[in-house]
């Protein structure tokens, strides 16, 4: 198994709420115990300040899975490919594709890397590539967007003993809505919180983007605002705009290729389900690529319909949820949720 990524190593990037119902997941791969050694700060519950409503908070005490996981990011991902060496892969990163060509039933691709330009064959090749779904695209799979979210975002200190870090609900991830987005807030294993404005370009109320536009909106928030200040929060760095929209790919399979992860279907944050299904579809892909590669299957239809069910669900879960907030109707940000709901 060849695996080719274009970072030679994982990149900084937020996303790290890994729900309990994971644990499922890594036990079926045989790597639960070793992430567990790793130790990344547990994921207790949710806060959040959304609808006319108290604000809910709800904790992972019954979860039979017990808590899910605030990863170090990065950690984990080089976790990931570390056990897929020891499982027999070689790695090729960082490099890209820049060719690739169907010849009877084989895949030829063109990879370029710091060692130049090489071919490879293989039967079968994995998209994995995330939201760039980019060899899906290029075997032709139409991806379909169906709204523009995108994530702003910053990562920064907090200060003080442990009363002050208790005002941070250490454990706990924080959402809050208001008229133009919603927001998200979350510990770090590495330190420090992750705070991000979710919204859309043409009704983006932070101007200018910068850092500090984002923190003085999220300051006079009645929810996060108080727990920024609570807990001394301070910018480190500069703000990112990351793409964070629903959408799929509308085959996320083929003759000889699959995608999986975010490259196949991608969620909005809001349902906390992006890692999940990343290593739920790795799984699945990976039991659908054996049995065609055995013989035992004679195609991804199975998998194909599974992921469709999956897309389903995920749609009627998010029209709940943002259906659930009532106050703003008349703004376009919950305006359009409601129509796509
Ligand atoms: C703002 C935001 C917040 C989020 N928060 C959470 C959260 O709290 N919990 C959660 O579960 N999910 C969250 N997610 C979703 C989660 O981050 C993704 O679902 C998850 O990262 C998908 O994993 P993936 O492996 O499919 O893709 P990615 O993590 O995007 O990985 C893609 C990999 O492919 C490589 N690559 C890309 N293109 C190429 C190419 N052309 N050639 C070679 N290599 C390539 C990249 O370097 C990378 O290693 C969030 C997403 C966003 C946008």
């Amino acid at each position: 198994m060849l695996l080719v990524d274009r970072a030679a190593t994982p990149e900084r990037r937020i996303g790290e709420s890994l729900i309990p119902a994971a644990r499922r997941l890594l036990r079926d791969m045989a790597i639960l115990d070793a992430h567990e050694a790793l130790v990344h700060p547990a994921y207790l519950g949710n806060r959040s300040y959304w609808g006319d409503g108290p604000a809910q908070t709800t904790d992972f005490l019954r979860d039979p899975d017990r808590p899910g996981w605030h990863l170090d990011r990065a950690r984990f991902e080089a976790f990931l490919r570390s056990a897929a060496i020891q499982r027999g892969a070689t790695v090729m990163a960082p490099a890209r594709l820049t060719g690739l060509t169907r010849i009877a039933d084989k895949w030829e691709l063109e990879l370029t890397s710091n060692d130049g330009e090489s071919l490879a064959r293989a039967s079968l090749i994995v998209d994995a590539t995330g939201r760039a779904a980019s060899i899906g695209k290029r075997l032709g799979a139409d991806r379909q967007n169906t709204d523009r979210l995108a994530a702003h975002w910053i990562t920064g200190s907090t200060t003080g003993g442990p009363e002050r870090a208790e005002a941070g609900m250490p454990g706990f991830s924080v959402v809050e809505s208001e008229p133009a987005g919603w927001w998200y807030t979350a510990p770090l294993a590495e330190g420090g919180r992750v705070l991000a404005f979710h919204t859309e370009p043409d009704i983006n109320p932070l101007a200018p983007r910068e850092a500090d536009a984002l923190v003085n909106r999220a300051l006079a928030l009645p929810g996060i605002g108080p727990m920024l200040r609570e807990t001394g929060f301070s910018p480190e760095t500069a703000l990112s705009v990351t793409a964070a929209n629903s959408a799929r790919l509308a085959e996320t399979a083929g003759d000889g290729w699959i995608a999986i992860g975010d490259a196949a279907l991608s969620f909005d944050p809001i349902a906390s389900r992006g890692l999940f299904n990343a290593l739920y579809t790795a799984w699945s892909g990976a039991m659908a690529c054996h049995d065609v590669l055995t013989g035992a299957r004679d195609g991804f239809a199975d998998y194909t319909n599974d992921l469709e069910n999956v897309w389903a669900l995920y749609q009627r879960h998010l029209a709940v949820v943002y259906g659930s907030e009532p106050r703003w109707r008349d703004q376009p940000f919950w305006a359009r949720r409601a129509v796509a709901g």
